[in-house]
Protein backbone atom coordinates (compact mmCIF):
# COMPACT_ATOMS: atom_id res chain seq x y z
CA UNK A 1 0.00 0.00 0.00
CA UNK A 2 1.68 3.35 -0.90
CA UNK A 3 0.58 7.07 0.51
CA UNK A 4 -1.04 8.18 -2.90
CA UNK A 5 -3.41 4.81 -2.67
CA UNK A 6 -6.60 5.90 -1.65
CA UNK A 7 -7.02 2.81 0.63
CA UNK A 8 -4.14 3.92 2.83
CA UNK A 9 -5.64 6.11 5.57
CA UNK A 10 -5.37 9.54 5.99
CA UNK A 11 -2.77 9.26 9.13
CA UNK A 12 -0.41 6.90 7.31
CA UNK A 13 -0.66 9.03 3.96
CA UNK A 14 0.05 12.01 5.82
CA UNK A 15 3.30 10.05 7.92
CA UNK A 16 4.51 8.78 4.02
CA UNK A 17 4.72 12.26 3.23
CA UNK A 18 6.48 13.83 5.55
CA UNK A 19 9.19 11.13 5.41
CA UNK A 20 9.81 12.61 1.93
CA UNK A 21 11.69 15.60 3.25
CA UNK A 22 15.40 15.37 3.71
CA UNK A 23 16.24 13.82 7.03
CA UNK A 24 12.84 13.21 8.16
CA UNK A 25 12.82 9.42 8.81
CA UNK A 26 9.48 7.60 10.28
CA UNK A 27 9.86 8.32 13.90
CA UNK A 28 9.84 12.05 13.28
CA UNK A 29 7.63 12.08 10.65
CA UNK A 30 4.87 10.43 13.40
CA UNK A 31 6.10 12.83 15.71
CA UNK A 32 5.19 16.06 13.54
CA UNK A 33 1.64 13.92 12.28
CA UNK A 34 0.49 13.88 15.48
CA UNK A 35 1.47 16.94 16.50
CA UNK A 36 -0.32 18.31 13.91
CA UNK A 37 -3.45 16.41 14.79
CA UNK A 38 -3.28 17.11 18.20
CA UNK A 39 -2.00 20.78 18.67
CA UNK A 40 -2.13 22.71 15.28
CA UNK A 41 -5.26 21.90 12.25
CA UNK A 42 -4.78 25.26 11.41
CA UNK A 43 -0.75 24.84 11.33
CA UNK A 44 -1.83 22.24 8.93
CA UNK A 45 -3.97 23.61 6.87
CA UNK A 46 -1.83 26.62 6.23
CA UNK A 47 1.07 24.56 5.56
CA UNK A 48 -1.13 22.07 3.03
CA UNK A 49 -2.11 25.63 1.16
CA UNK A 50 1.68 27.17 0.90
CA UNK A 51 2.49 23.51 -0.48
CA UNK A 52 -0.35 23.64 -2.74
CA UNK A 53 1.01 27.29 -3.57
CA UNK A 54 4.35 27.03 -3.79
CA UNK A 55 4.43 23.49 -5.60
CA UNK A 56 1.80 24.42 -8.47
CA UNK A 57 3.00 28.29 -9.05
CA UNK A 58 6.63 28.41 -7.95
CA UNK A 59 8.59 27.76 -11.50
CA UNK A 60 11.90 28.53 -13.04
CA UNK A 61 13.81 32.11 -13.76
CA UNK A 62 14.04 31.78 -17.81
CA UNK A 63 16.88 33.76 -17.36
CA UNK A 64 19.31 32.50 -14.43
CA UNK A 65 16.70 29.47 -13.85
CA UNK A 66 16.59 29.67 -9.85
CA UNK A 67 13.38 29.52 -8.66
CA UNK A 68 11.10 32.48 -9.01
CA UNK A 69 6.98 33.02 -9.59
CA UNK A 70 7.38 35.60 -12.51
CA UNK A 71 9.12 35.06 -15.81
CA UNK A 72 12.49 36.73 -14.66
CA UNK A 73 13.38 36.26 -10.57
CA UNK A 74 14.22 39.90 -9.02
CA UNK A 75 17.73 39.78 -9.32
CA UNK A 76 17.46 39.17 -13.02
CA UNK A 77 14.94 41.66 -13.70
CA UNK A 78 16.90 44.21 -11.31
CA UNK A 79 18.92 47.03 -13.66
CA UNK A 80 21.07 48.15 -11.14
CA UNK A 81 22.82 44.94 -10.86
CA UNK A 82 26.64 44.30 -12.27
CA UNK A 83 26.35 42.82 -15.81
CA UNK A 84 29.95 42.20 -15.65
CA UNK A 85 29.87 39.57 -12.67
CA UNK A 86 28.30 36.38 -13.26
CA UNK A 87 28.34 33.89 -10.19
CA UNK A 88 27.30 30.09 -11.15
CA UNK A 89 25.89 28.13 -8.14
CA UNK A 90 24.47 24.53 -8.09
CA UNK A 91 21.04 25.33 -6.28
CA UNK A 92 18.05 28.13 -5.75
CA UNK A 93 19.34 27.52 -2.07
CA UNK A 94 23.03 28.36 -2.93
CA UNK A 95 21.76 31.44 -4.64
CA UNK A 96 19.36 32.35 -1.49
CA UNK A 97 22.55 32.00 0.62
CA UNK A 98 25.01 33.99 -1.45
CA UNK A 99 22.05 37.17 -1.54
CA UNK A 100 21.73 36.95 1.75
CA UNK A 101 25.71 37.80 2.33
CA UNK A 102 24.61 40.95 0.81
CA UNK A 103 28.37 41.13 -1.13
CA UNK A 104 27.88 40.11 -4.22
CA UNK A 105 26.30 42.91 -6.79
CA UNK A 106 26.67 40.46 -9.59
CA UNK A 107 23.79 38.35 -11.60
CA UNK A 108 23.53 34.63 -11.37
CA UNK A 109 23.58 31.17 -12.92
CA UNK A 110 21.94 28.40 -11.84
CA UNK A 111 23.13 25.15 -12.67
CA UNK A 112 20.28 22.68 -10.88
CA UNK A 113 22.89 20.04 -10.32
CA UNK A 114 26.41 19.47 -10.70
CA UNK A 115 28.82 16.94 -12.35
CA UNK A 116 28.79 13.69 -11.02
CA UNK A 117 30.28 10.66 -13.33
CA UNK A 118 28.80 7.56 -10.97
CA UNK A 119 25.49 9.23 -11.80
CA UNK A 120 26.11 9.78 -15.11
CA UNK A 121 25.95 13.57 -14.94
CA UNK A 122 27.84 15.35 -17.18
CA UNK A 123 28.03 18.89 -17.93
CA UNK A 124 25.86 18.65 -21.04
CA UNK A 125 22.99 17.63 -17.94
CA UNK A 126 23.74 20.68 -16.10
CA UNK A 127 23.37 23.20 -18.78
CA UNK A 128 26.58 23.95 -19.29
CA UNK A 129 25.80 24.84 -23.12
CA UNK A 130 23.07 27.36 -21.79
CA UNK A 131 25.72 29.01 -19.37
CA UNK A 132 28.14 29.58 -21.91
CA UNK A 133 26.40 31.11 -24.50
CA UNK A 134 24.65 33.34 -21.34
CA UNK A 135 28.84 33.56 -19.92
CA UNK A 136 29.58 35.04 -23.78
CA UNK A 137 26.30 37.52 -23.74
CA UNK A 138 28.30 40.70 -24.31
CA UNK A 139 29.19 42.53 -20.89
CA UNK A 140 29.88 39.77 -18.87
CA UNK A 141 34.12 40.07 -18.02
CA UNK A 142 34.15 37.47 -14.93
CA UNK A 143 32.05 34.15 -14.18
CA UNK A 144 32.59 33.22 -10.76
CA UNK A 145 32.30 29.69 -10.29
CA UNK A 146 30.48 28.73 -6.73
CA UNK A 147 29.74 25.61 -6.76
CA UNK A 148 30.18 23.33 -3.48
CA UNK A 149 33.64 22.48 -2.26
CA UNK A 150 32.87 18.76 -2.48
CA UNK A 151 34.45 16.44 -5.19
CA UNK A 152 31.12 16.76 -7.19
CA UNK A 153 31.23 20.67 -6.70
CA UNK A 154 35.06 20.49 -7.85
CA UNK A 155 34.96 18.44 -10.57
CA UNK A 156 31.92 20.67 -11.74
CA UNK A 157 34.02 24.15 -11.48
CA UNK A 158 37.10 22.26 -13.38
CA UNK A 159 35.32 21.33 -16.23
CA UNK A 160 33.23 24.69 -16.34
CA UNK A 161 36.20 26.68 -16.42
CA UNK A 162 37.73 24.60 -18.80
CA UNK A 163 35.15 25.57 -21.32
CA UNK A 164 34.77 29.04 -19.97
CA UNK A 165 38.81 29.80 -20.67
CA UNK A 166 38.76 27.98 -23.78
CA UNK A 167 36.54 30.43 -25.05
CA UNK A 168 38.25 33.38 -23.47
CA UNK A 169 36.08 33.95 -20.74
CA UNK A 170 38.15 35.19 -17.06
CA UNK A 171 36.86 31.76 -14.78
CA UNK A 172 37.40 32.28 -11.13
CA UNK A 173 36.69 29.67 -8.32
CA UNK A 174 35.41 30.78 -4.45
CA UNK A 175 38.75 30.83 -2.61
CA UNK A 176 38.95 28.30 0.38
CA UNK A 177 37.71 29.66 3.40
CA UNK A 178 34.93 27.09 2.68
CA UNK A 179 34.89 24.36 4.85
CA UNK A 180 35.93 20.91 2.21
CA UNK A 181 33.09 18.76 2.06
CA UNK A 182 30.54 21.37 2.69
CA UNK A 183 27.07 22.12 1.09
CA UNK A 184 27.16 26.15 -0.07
CA UNK A 185 23.83 26.52 1.83
CA UNK A 186 24.87 25.52 5.11
CA UNK A 187 27.92 27.75 4.89
CA UNK A 188 27.64 30.71 7.47
CA UNK A 189 27.14 33.99 6.07
CA UNK A 190 30.71 35.35 6.98
CA UNK A 191 32.81 32.46 5.26
CA UNK A 192 30.86 32.71 1.96
CA UNK A 193 31.49 36.78 2.37
CA UNK A 194 35.19 36.06 2.81
CA UNK A 195 35.08 33.55 0.34
CA UNK A 196 33.64 35.35 -2.29
CA UNK A 197 36.23 38.33 -1.97
CA UNK A 198 39.08 36.00 -1.95
CA UNK A 199 38.34 34.61 -4.63
CA UNK A 200 40.57 33.57 -7.32
ZN1 LIG B 1 16.96 35.05 -12.59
Amino acid sequence: MTASSPEAGALEALIEALKRLPGVGQKSAQRMAYHLLQHDRDGARLMAEALRAAAEGIGHCERCHTFSESALCPVCADPERDARQLCVVETPADQAALERTNSYRGYYFVLLGRVSPLDGVGVQQIGAAELLARASEGGVEEVILASSFTAEGEATAHVLAEALRSRGIRATRLARGVPVGSELEYVDLGTIAHALVDRR
